[in-house]
């Protein structure tokens, strides 16, 4: 989602409390309970959260989880970063970054549970790279996740979730549930918050995948 390019959105993201700057974000790797939210709570993170409606609902929702929304464009964050100060939570915060650094941001076991939802689907083979379900992907969120941590993921595109199932075969993680089609499967659903794409996908008709899944062990590979 790359709204066009608000003017002043940079100005306006660096004056916010809710968003941590570029310069100082890694300063905070490894200990962003005590230091940013200041207490021992579980910290949850958003990434490609886009204008940040399923975040913040989770955040409104969960005042005992800690959340990070994370998104590459200052644009598309103002959105959520404005809805927040207007309805002003303490458990959430904003990064604006390429997923890309997820390490640098984060330290090892630092995480609770990631959500990916309706990532970039990047249908040309050259760019699967950039595919945020992709085997380099999960190696990073493998080192942030604390033991046992999840990940869940939601799209609508069907050749990205078919490839994001084939990049768990051989990897530590342990598949918790799957369907290709959230809405009617009562199990899943439960509690399910909307993403704005899956408010606006699922209107035109289209089923919604995800699934969820767990950190193992390395070395007691079950899903080859
Ligand atoms: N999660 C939202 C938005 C989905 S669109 C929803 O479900 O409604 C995907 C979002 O991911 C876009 O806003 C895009 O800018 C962001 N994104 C894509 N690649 C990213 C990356 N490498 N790092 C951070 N954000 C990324």
């Amino acid at each position: 989602m790359r709204l066009k390019n608000i003017k002043g959105s940079r100005e306006y993201i660096a004056g916010s409390d809710y968003v941590i700057s570029e310069e100082i974000m890694e300063e905070y790797r490894g200990c962003w309970k005590e230091k940013v939210f200041e207490n021992d709570r579980p910290l949850q993170i958003e990434i490609g959260m886009g204008k940040g409606k399923f975040i913040t609902s989770l955040a409104e929702l969960h005042p005992e989880i800690n959340y990070i929304g994370i998104e590459k464009y200052s644009s598309t964050l103002l959105r959520g970063v404005q809805k927040v100060e207007e309805n002003p939570l303490p458990n959430i915060r904003f990064l604006r970054m390429d997923a890309e650094g997820i390490t640098k941001v984060f330290g090892k076991e630092e995480v609770d549970k990631i959500y990916l939802n309706f990532s970039d689907p990047w249908p040309k083979d050259r760019h699967a790279k950039r595919r945020l379900e992709n085997k380099l992907f999960l190696a990073r969120y493998y080192e942030i996740l604390k033991p046992e941590g999840c990940i869940e993921f939601k799209t609508d595109n069907t050749a990205l979730f078919d490839f994001a199932l084939e990049e768990l075969k051989g990897e530590p993680w342990e598949i918790l549930g799957v369907t290709r089609d959230l809405h009617h499967d009562e199990v899943m659903n439960e509690g399910n918050v909307m993403t704005e794409y899956e408010e606006k996908f699922s209107a035109q008709g289209n089923p919604i995948y995800k699934y969820i899944i767990r950190k193992i062990q390395k070395g007691s590979i079950e899903n080859e």
